[in-house]
């Protein structure tokens, strides 16, 4: 047996093994279509019959060599790319679920998450139940109806960075027949692996640390095929009964392990069409190469900068999960004991006006909309992604109005630390 490549490794040579002559790294595929010789053969590729490529929408190489990359990093059967995290979070869902069906979501979410579920998914008749992250076991299961069909959560929550209880989320959704998606994009399969803890399904905003340079938005799905649709079949009937729209292929008979992301590309890519462009597929592969690289510093820069924060007199309260003390602290310790991310929640006194004077001072960190790139960026949830939240559903989000989410980027530590220094004397 050939023994399994380090996760370093694979973040370089995964999902493309040229052939003799070939381009060493994967081109960039800038084609909507591709050419056969006859209709009979085309024709088998539409009825799914064959796999290979007619049509962008559906599939293109460079895509699936970065997807079948991140399939691998987080030792999935099978993944996707999408146009953008959110794409990537509605397809996981909408995957199985559809009009009048339920699902459970811890409320410790990103901003866009929320409002996708709690707004648009709404209109499309499926229901969400949002519940609080440290919520115990039995009440827990006291809001699964007979209608759910999921559990979603964010293994990092962003910006709140409430580490998730994976044994208690897993148990549940398992015990009630429903897989658990979770969100890895803060900690990356670097720190975190969810397939080992009792997630079914796997997204990612791969804007964030996988691009790592803030050039392309994206998005990926990730299947462990480890839960059995068959086994609730009435549940999903999406995947375990004939599909009309598809010549009555049966997706889970005809692909096994691999209907899920079969599903949701046969399906939702060819009805909803959020497709990466090629082109930013080839710049996230760039990123995903240095990804482990980029993650070790970006957790050795967090933490110094948290301790260098804790000990500051101008600030209220710091969360930064790998900081001792931590609420979540001991939950890092058990499910990302490497670190988690470069990403650091805190209030200084003063609240908001404080706040924002801190951030106006600052001349290395830039103020972005974004996290988690190389860069060090600060962030004002409260006035920026969280602001359609009333301040019931930001103190649900586990938000502060004075909560800053500073993103600790790769640049030398001591000249971070010395621009957080000079802006926080300046308040
Ligand atoms: C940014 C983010 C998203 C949304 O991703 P986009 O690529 O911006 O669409 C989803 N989940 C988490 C945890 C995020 O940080």
């Amino acid at each position: 047996m050939i023994k399994e490549r380090h996760i370093n490794t694979n973040c370089i040579q995964a999902g493309y093994t040229p052939k003799n002559g070939e381009p060493r790294i994967i081109p960039i595929y800038q084609s909507t279509t591709y050419k056969y010789d006859s209709s009979e053969h085309m024709g088998k590729l539409f009825d799914l019959e064959e796999s290979g490529y007619f049509y962008t929408r559906l599939q293109n190489p460079t895509n699936d060599a970065v997807a079948s990359k991140i399939a691998a990093l987080e030792g999935g059967v099978a993944a996707m790319l999408t146009s953008s995290g959110q794409a990537a979070n509605f397809y996981a869902i909408f995957n199985i679920c559809g009009a009048g069906d339920h699902f459970i979501s811890t409320s410790a979410l990103y901003g866009g998450t929320y409002n996708l579920f709690a707004v648009t998914m709404k209109k499309l008749g499926i229901e969400v139940t949002f519940v609080n992250p440290d919520i115990t076991e039995e009440e827990l299961q006291k809001e699964f109806k007979s209608n759910t069909k999921a559990v979603f959560a964010e293994s990092i929550s962003n910006p709140s960075l409430v580490v998730l209880d994976f044994k208690k989320f897993s148990t549940a959704a398992h015990k009630n027949g429903v897989p658990l998606i979770v969100d890895n994009t803060f900690p990356t399969p670097i720190n975190c692996h969810p397939f080992e803890h009792g997630a079914d399904i796997i997204t990612h905003s791969t804007t964030k640390y996988m691009d790592g340079h803030a050039t392309s938005v994206g998005g990926a799905i990730v299947d462990s095929g480890n839960f059995d649709w068959m086994a609730y079949a009435d549940k999903f009937p999406g995947l375990t009964e004939p599909d009309e729209s598809y010549h009555g292929i049966t997706y889970v008979k005809t692909f096994g392990k691999g209907a899920y992301i079969t599903k949701a590309t046969a399906q939702l890519m060819r009805d909803l069409g959020s497709i990466p462009s090629p082109h930013n597929a080839f710049l996230l592969n760039i990123g995903l190469e240095t990804l482990f690289l980029r993650m070790e510093r970006h957790c050795q820069n967090a933490l110094e900068v948290a301790r260098m924060l804790e000990s500051s007199d101008k600030i209220s309260w710091i969360n930064y999960p790998s900081l001792k003390g931590s609420k979540y602290y001991d939950l890092a310790q058990k499910y990302m004991p490497n670190g988690t991310c470069g990403v650091i929640a805190f209030c200084i006194n003063g609240g908001r006006e404080a706040a924002v004077k801190f951030m106006d001072n600052l001349k290395l960190a830039a103020i972005v909309t974004h996290v988690a790139d190389s860069r060090t960026c600060v962030l004002h949830p409260a006035s920026a992604t969280h602001r359609q939240l009333s301040d019931e559903q930001l103190k649900d989000a586990g938000i502060d109005a004075g909560l800053i989410r500073l993103s600790v980027g790769i640049e030398y530590i001591d000249d971070i630390i010395e621009d957080i220094k000079q802006a926080l004397e300046q308040v």
